[in-house]
């Protein structure tokens, strides 16, 4: 049953019991009117009655006077007494007005009745001594029958009274009873009424305001110590206890608010030192491999229910292939080509999901529910390469948006660690390579025959160093021109190129002057392949606005390890023979001696 119920009732009843006691007050009241008139009657009827029997002894006393003394003034007052006396009936009549009953009044009438004989005695007294008979007279009054008489009317009127007063007192005593006992009633009901009131005082008190005042004090107690689990309780009271729960519910949603808020600004603050570290480790990369280990590291920690792919464009197939992937994802292929991918094609985040009609990448594979994020990774408006996500499914749109914006950055990063990375590569290669023949230059020579050098001395495996010079190569200079002198060595630099493109290595040393390092080739094998490489130098025949350059030739000397000495001195071995080869004739190739070898290492 409903609070405001309860109390409806109780005012109710209260009111109800404050009415029954105001009647029952009246009821004791109406008792004691009763009782009050009931006393008043028996006085009137003591007043009525009280002479009668006096006026009797008095007449009496005047009629014997008379007879004793024969005095007229006693003759004369009697009759003025007498006179002065109603009628029975007339006294009967005021008795009956006055509330006496029947029964009383019978008892009246024969008291009167008598008091009326006694009258008719005394006039006969009083006829007689007019008469002269004073001794009749004297007879009738003093006899003992006129005193029977007498005492028989003062004994009536005693019954007369005792009844009326048997009567009244009875009724004084039920009047008085019944006052008392309304009196009570009316005294418990309202002892009743002041419990109830003070019940339902005590009730709403408790209800109203004690209960929810603590309990409002509890949440408030706990809201301060940031325990928001605490709701107000729902109070739509228009008084102030209402007002208050719900000032404090507006706190509570408030402080909601506040912690929503600072817990997505904790989890912000937390992905963007992840970012920045995952920056800094980028920074740090030495290679492509290193970059890949960082992503396929931090990716899945930066979305962690997030599955994805990192392509990276390889320029020579012109195609996306996969670096790594992380937490299992189930789309895309691992190589397609860039046209394949609307994210690659638009140069922009591609993201076919939600209520917007898109069209899916080729790359995707079979058609399925999942929704995919492809985010491009550019440098320089050129696409390097492709971050691909699977959105995990049920996610929230706020989750989503949110991480989204994190893709978006970890792709950005990723794209500008993979530039510079491609940058760096980039001028390695052109600070490695001679960039009119494009073959690797003096300095990657050097780098790579100490490597080749120190392995070949571990493994004790052969190593053969060739160099080579074109022979009299200044006259193309002096005879055609700088340029056509460039094109002697492009040619030259290209032969030696293809000769050796899957088993060595060929460099640049400056000016005309080329060197060829052979790991693994006998002194025969090498041999050969230089004879091959003579010939093809010898078949050039190359044309320079319109003429023809005329033949080319180089000279070349050869030398092996382990054969001609130690592996550190193989160029300068070969260069010996080389020299030689230039002083005995140009255009042919002389295999190192140990002679040379010994000088080279002298
Ligand atoms: P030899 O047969 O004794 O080797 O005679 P050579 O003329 O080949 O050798 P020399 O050292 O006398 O001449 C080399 C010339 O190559 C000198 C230089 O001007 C020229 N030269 C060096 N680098 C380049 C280059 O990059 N382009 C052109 N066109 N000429 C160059
Ligand atoms: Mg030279
Ligand atoms: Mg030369």
């Amino acid at each position: 049953m409903r609070l405001s119920t309860i109390t409806n009732w109780a005012y109710g009843a209260t009111v109800a019991l404050t009415l029954a006691s105001g009647t029952t007050m009246l009821m004791a009241s109406s008792a004691e009117e009763t009782e009050r008139a009931a006393v008043a009657q028996r006085s009137t009827f003591d007043q009525l009655t009280a002479t009668l029997e006096e006026d009797v002894y008095r007449l009496t006393e005047q009629a014997r006077g008379f007879v004793i003394t024969s005095d007229p003034s006693h003759l004369i007052a009697y009759r003025r007494e007498k006179a002065a006396l109603k009628s029975v009936e007339a006294r009967i009549t005021h008795l009956r007005d006055a509330g006496a009953s029947e029964g009383e009044l019978a008892a009246l009438r024969q008291a009167l009745h008598w008091t009326d004989a006694l009258t008719d005695e005394q006039q006969a007294a009083i006829s007689a001594m007019q008469a002269g008979d004073d001794r009749t007279a004297r007879t009738i009054l003093f006899g003992d029958e006129y005193g029977r008489e007498l005492d028989r009317v003062a004994a009536q009127v005693g019954k007369f009274q005792y009844m009326l007063d048997q009567r009244t007192d009875h009724a004084v005593a039920r009047s008085t009873d019944t006052a008392r006992q309304w009196r009570t009633m009316s005294e418990i009901m309202l002892g009743i009424t002041a419990l109830l009131f003070l019940c339902v005082l005590y009730f709403v008190l408790k209800q109203r305001i004690l209960r929810p005042v603590v309990r409002l004090s509890d949440v408030v107690t706990r809201l301060a110590a940031q325990d928001y689990d605490a709701i107000p309780p729902d109070s739509n009271h228009a008084d102030e206890i209402g007002d208050m729960a719900q000032a404090i519910r507006i706190f509570r949603e408030n402080g909601l608010e506040r912690q929503r808020l600072e817990q997505e600004r904790d989890a912000d603050r937390t992905m963007r030192d992840l970012l920045s570290r995952l920056t800094q480790r980028l920074q740090g990369c030495d290679s492509v491999n290193d970059l890949v280990d960082v992503v396929r590291r931090f990716a899945p920690e930066i979305a962690p229910d997030f599955p994805g792919r990192l392509y990276i464009h390889d320029n020579h197939r012109n195609a996306m292939t996969q670096a790594c992937d992380w937490l299992s994802p189930t789309c895309s292929r691992i190589e397609f080509p860039p046209s394949a991918c609307w994210a690659l094609r638009r140069g922009q985040t591609h993201r076919p999901a939600g209520e917007m009609v898109d069209i899916p990448c080729e790359h995707l594979g079979a058609s399925n529910s999942i929704s995919t994020i492809c985010i491009p990774l550019a440098a320089q408006s050129e696409s390097i390469g492709m971050l691909y996500y699977e959105e995990p499914a049920g996610a929230s749109a706020s989750h989503l948006e949110r991480t989204g914006k994190y893709l978006e950055m970890l792709a950005e990063n990723i794209g500008l660690a993979l530039a510079n990375l491609r940058l760096r590569d980039a001028l390695r290669d052109m600070a490695m390579a001679d960039a009119l023949t494009g073959l690797p230059n003096r300095r990657q020579f050097d780098i790579m025959l100490q490597t080749l050098v120190g392995e070949a001395e571990r493994t004790a495996a052969p190593l053969v160093c060739l160099m080579v010079d074109i022979d009299h190569f200044k006259r193309f200079n002096d005879t055609y021109g700088h340029d056509a002198g460039d094109a002697v060595l492009r040619a030259v630099g290209g032969v030696l190129a293809e000769s050796l493109r899957e088993n060595g290595h060929a460099f640049r040393l400056g000016g005309e002057e080329f060197v060829v390092l052979m790991p693994g080739f006998s002194l025969d094998q090498a041999l050969g392949r230089t004879m091959q490489i003579q010939r093809r130098i010898q078949d050039l025949r190359l044309d320079h606005r319109g003429k023809e350059l005329g033949a080319i030739t180089a000279s070349f000397g050869l030398a092996a390890f382990p054969d001609h000495g130690r592996a550190d001195r193989l160029m300068q071995t070969a260069d010996a023979a080389l020299l030689r080869a230039k002083t005995e004739g140009r255009d042919r190739i002389l295999v190192a001696t140990v002679r040379d070898g010994a000088s080279a290492a002298a």
